[in-house]
């Protein structure tokens, strides 16, 4: 069977580690094996399901794609487009949303935790995010998704639709899984939970400087360099996970030795890491610097692939309602 790839991330600023390691990293090894399908967009209308700056909007979702490019996405290979402009992503989601009951979608624990996080917008868009994701995910008829571990219930959401779909109407949805990356949990610097845009300090962008991210892991929480692993305060575990993703998992037994025995310097390990993190960071800097002198480039990326993702977007749509009846 073909096997098509679909991901995406939204446009809420600059990309960081997490989005890196959990997504762009399966991107690119997905897009490296020419028997696949490959479609990246940048998931602008999801932005608008939580608070969100009309301006900023407008320019993060090309930083996207410039994030994108700059990591090595090519346009030659993969589709790299917009999800606003297919606008069957949104027709496909309402159509979905007539297979999906309101308590499904209320108990998601995703749903919860942005109700917690705002308050004041729990919103219809909030709770149909994850419809329109399996609307991003299905229109493609894709059967794979590089996201991170935070995503599975959005991708239970999606096999559940596809499911619905195709014992009702009839339609050939596949149920598409995760494709995991090492990097598919990336944790916080702060100490607990995910890296992620919305926390300040949690997070290491991918435009920062080596002296930006010292500055950053300085700030994340330690202990005095010793003890036992099993009692390893999660800090300092997190601090580890890091060295192992960028420095291998031999430089992480180092440390663990350390720490049981003469103690770790923290101050000479984050310099270390800090170090590590830029190097790999240096050709997406490199090349983000080449791409932000040439707009045009940018604009014909955005153009080619919205046009090359709609044949395919509108394909499937006109399937589905023909097969509800709407056709
Ligand atoms: P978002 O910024 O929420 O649109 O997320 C975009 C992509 O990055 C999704 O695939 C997420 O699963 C992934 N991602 C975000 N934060 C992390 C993290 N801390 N660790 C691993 N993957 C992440």
């Amino acid at each position: 069977m073909k096997q098509t790839v679909l991901s995406g991330i939204r446009a809420t600023g600059r990309l960081h580690l997490g989005n890196y390691l959990g997504a762009v990293k399966g991107m690119l090894a997905l897009q490296e094996d020419s028997t696949i399908d490959t479609f990246f967009m940048v998931a602008d209308v999801h932005t608008i399901t939580t608070p969100y700056d009309i301006d900023e909007l407008k320019l993060n979702r090309r930083e996207v794609i410039i994030d994108y490019l700059a990591a090595g996405l090519d346009p030659e290979r993969s589709t790299l487009f917009l999800q606003s402009m297919v606008g069957e992503h949104l027709e496909l989601s309402f159509l979905f949303s007539s297979v999906m009951s309101i308590a499904r979608m209320q108990h998601l624990p995703t749903f919860k935790d942005k109700v917690k996080q705002y308050p004041d917008h729990a919103t219809m868009a909030l709770l149909n995010y994850p419809l329109l994701m399996a609307s991003d995910i299905l229109l493609y008829k894709a059967n794979l998704v590089p996201v991170g571990i935070d995503q599975e219930p959005h991708i239970e959401i999606a096999r559940q639709v596809a499911r619905k779909m195709n014992e009702a109407y009839g339609t050939d949805f596949p149920e598409p899984t995760r494709f995991a990356t090492k990097g598919e949990y990336v944790p916080s610097l702060q100490g607990s939970g995910k890296m992620s845009k919305s926390v300040a300090g949690s997070f290491i962008s991918l435009t920062d400087s080596e002296a930006e991210i010292l500055e950053r892991l300085k700030a994340a929480p330690t202990d005095d360099g010793k003890g036992n692993l099993q009692t390893m305060p999660q800090g300092v575990k997190n601090i580890l996970q890091f060295v192992e993703l960028f420095s291998g998992a031999e430089k992480r037994a180092e440390y663990e030795a350390q720490y049981e025995g003469a103690g770790i310097r923290y101050g000479d390990l984050k310099k270390e890491l800090a170090a590590s993190i830029a190097a790999e960071l240096k050709p997406l800097q490199a090349k983000r610097a080449e791409l932000m002198v040439n707009p045009k480039y940018i604009d014909d990326v955005i153009a080619t692939g919205a046009t090359k993702a709609q044949a395919v977007a509108s394909r499937t749509l006109d399937e589905v309602k023909e097969k509800m009846g709407l056709g």
